[in-house]
């Protein structure tokens, strides 16, 4: 390895998100518009022969572990392809994808055999109405089934994500729950973050993971600490003291794990961002289409750690939502 890829703070970046498409096939309304969504081109869209050489360089910077997103990365056509050319570069150790799960049920195996170790899988409630109110789109029964044939196949993890809206998932939160629990799966909350495309987003419809935690304790019984399996990971994670189940909490607006934070992200057209919230980016794809060397896509790697900030700053005053929303930087 090189240089490690250390910012002003001494964050070191080994966390790498690519988002494969800004496509989705529904629209939560915590990201995407619902109507007239202006998709990239396809011809600005990065090859998997891009993605591979910037994840091979930045693999020689340390970067270890790699998140496939989107948009729904499942809409992107021949993605298996393109998780078996980034499993075989050397120095990456892990592969996960983050999923509306809506397409799964049909490329799940695909995927695993390609060399996809974990699986996060979006599901914000088990009622039809929950979904479709958030996902402006049916698809719910596709997403249970995308679990089923998930849950039979030898993924490392396969972990359900919920976004927790105030108003909206209170009443899914324990169901939420009572199926991780039953299903022996990880269950993770989100806080809402300010990147919904209709820039409607307010404090009050956060619903906070402690609030959520309480909710779970007086259904369930007490949450213990659980170990942390990775220092840099976003999440607190607890078991139930019965020993049935593990909830982790996800708590960027009131409880802001910058510090810790090691991810880098590549959009799906080749601009790279230090963080969810930078209103700066670094364009990786004009390098990458004028044939530069791999030391000059080093560079800009080191350039853009450098510039990232301490922390968002969403409790700030001044602070000011990114022009991108969610699916167009990638989750
Ligand atoms: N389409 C895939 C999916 O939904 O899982 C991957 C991309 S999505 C942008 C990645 C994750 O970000 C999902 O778990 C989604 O629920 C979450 N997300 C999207 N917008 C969010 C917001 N405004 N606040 C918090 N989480 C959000
Ligand atoms: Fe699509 Fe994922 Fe955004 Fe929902 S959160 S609109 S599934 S990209």
């Amino acid at each position: 390895m090189t240089t490690p890829l250390i910012d002003s703070f001494g964050r070191v970046h080994s966390n790498l998100r690519v988002s494969v498409t800004d496509r989705c096939n529904i629209r939560c309304f915590y990201c995407m518009p619902d109507e007239n969504v202006r998709f990239k081109p396809r011809a600005e869209i990065l090859t998997f022969e891009e993605i591979e050489k910037l994840v091979r360089v930045a693999a020689r910077r340390g970067v270890t572990k790699l998140r496939i997103t989107g948009g729904e990365p499942l809409v992107r056509a021949e993605l298996p392809t393109l998780v078996g050319r980034l499993a075989a570069i050397t120095g990456i150790e892990d592969i996960a994808m983050t999923t509306n799960g809506i397409l799964l049920a049909d490329q799940a195996e695909a995927l695993c055999q390609a060399g996809l170790q974990r699986l996060n899988i979006s599901l914000d409630g088990l009622r039809d109405e929950t979904f479709e109110r958030i996902a402006r789109r049916p698809g719910l029964a596709e997403v249970l089934a995308g679990i089923r044939v998930a849950q039979q196949l030898p993924f490392e993890k396969i972990r359900l994500n919920a976004v927790a809206i105030a108003g909206i998932s209170e009443e899914e939160i324990v169901p939420l729950g009572a199926f991780a629990r039953e299903e022996d799966l990880e269950l993770r909350f989100i806080e809402f973050m300010p990147l919904d495309a209709e820039g409607n987003w307010k404090p009050e419809q956060v619903l906070k993971g402690e609030t959520i935690r309480t909710m779970l304790e007086d259904a369930f019984g007490p949450l213990q600490p659980a170990e942390r399996s990775d220092p840099c990971q976003p999440a607190v994670d607890f078991r139930f003291a019965d020993g049935i189940g593990r909830i982790g909490f996800i708590n960027p607006v009131s409880q802001p794990f910058c510090a810790d934070c090691n991810r880098l992200r590549v959009t799906a057209e080749g601009q790279l961002r230090n963080c969810l919230f930078s209103h700066e980016e670094w364009d990786v794809r004009e390098l990458l289409r004028q044939g530069a060397s791999d030391e000059q896509i080093s560079q800009m790697l080191t350039r853009c750690v450098l510039a990232k900030k301490t922390g968002h700053g969403i409790d700030s005053p001044d602070f000011q939502q990114p022009a991108r929303a969610m699916f167009q930087i990638g989750g």
